[in-house]
């Protein structure tokens, strides 16, 4: 017998009041929402607020993004069963969690080791597989697995970086906030007969994506 979930009324009001509300439809997306743990993604301190519809810190400066904003760019990304998804940010580990629930591999980059390997902890704790975490600056994407169906950018950048327009794959799909680092605008790119086809999808803030092809050093700009 399992044990009791003490959040999964917590969880199924996230996904109603908070998601499905407010016009996130895509079932698969749904499910996956109400099935992962999200409360195992965030500090035991924090526990309590894992279902609020807000982002929450992580450590580090870092962030476990708001809810919707994870529901919102996952349905953004059209995901079929035997997808190969590149993200960029692990972060806490939860929206690749999500990711490999939807798709067929996730290769989920993050620039910080000690968010890397507390992610992989998460990640274990929760039981999620298919998620390959890599430690390294992911505006150059991942050469080794490319080209990927589905590309997410979990952190904000000033444009979008080069090397992952030439990682996705014909037909591939790829969202990502574009602007500054107060505000930015989340943007979907599909490529299709080797064009590129751009979507704007509204305003959101992120912490700064920050590599050769993002933003250079740290916070101060
Ligand atoms: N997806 C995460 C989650 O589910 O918890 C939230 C990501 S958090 C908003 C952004 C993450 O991007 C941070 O952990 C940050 O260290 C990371 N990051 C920033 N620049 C990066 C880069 N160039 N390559 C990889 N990760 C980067």
């Amino acid at each position: 017998m399992t044990e009791a979930d003490p959040f999964a009324g917590a969880r199924e009001a996230m996904v109603e009041f908070q998601i499905r509300a407010r016009g996130v439809s895509d079932q698969r997306v749904l499910d996956a929402m109400r099935k992962i743990p999200r409360h195992l993604f965030v500090p035991e301190d924090l526990r309590h607020a894992a279902y609020d519809d807000r982002p929450l810190p992580i450590g580090e400066g870092q962030t476990i993004s708001q809810p919707y904003i994870v529901a919102v760019m996952t349905e953004q990304l059209e995901l079929s069963p035997g997808d190969r998804v590149l993200e960029i940010g692990t972060g806490s580990g939860y929206q690749a969690a999500i990711l490999a629930e939807l798709a067929g591999s996730v290769i989920s980059i993050e620039r910080l080791p000690r968010v890397a390997e507390k992610a992989r902890q998460n990640l274990a704790r929760a039981g999620v597989t298919g998620v390959e975490v890599v430690v390294g600056d992911g505006t150059k994407g991942y050469p080794p697995e490319a080209p990927y169906d589905a590309i997410m950018v979990t952190a904000a950048a000033p444009d979008i970086p080069k090397p992952l327009i030439d990682q996705m794959a014909e037909g591939g799909r790829l969202v990502a906030p574009v602007g500054s680092r107060d505000y930015q605008e989340l943007i979907k790119l599909v490529k299709r007969g080797g064009g590129i086809e751009t979507i704007p999808l509204g305003g959101v803030c992120f912490v700064p994506l920050i590599g050769q092809f993002g933003w250079q050093g740290g916070y101060s700009s």
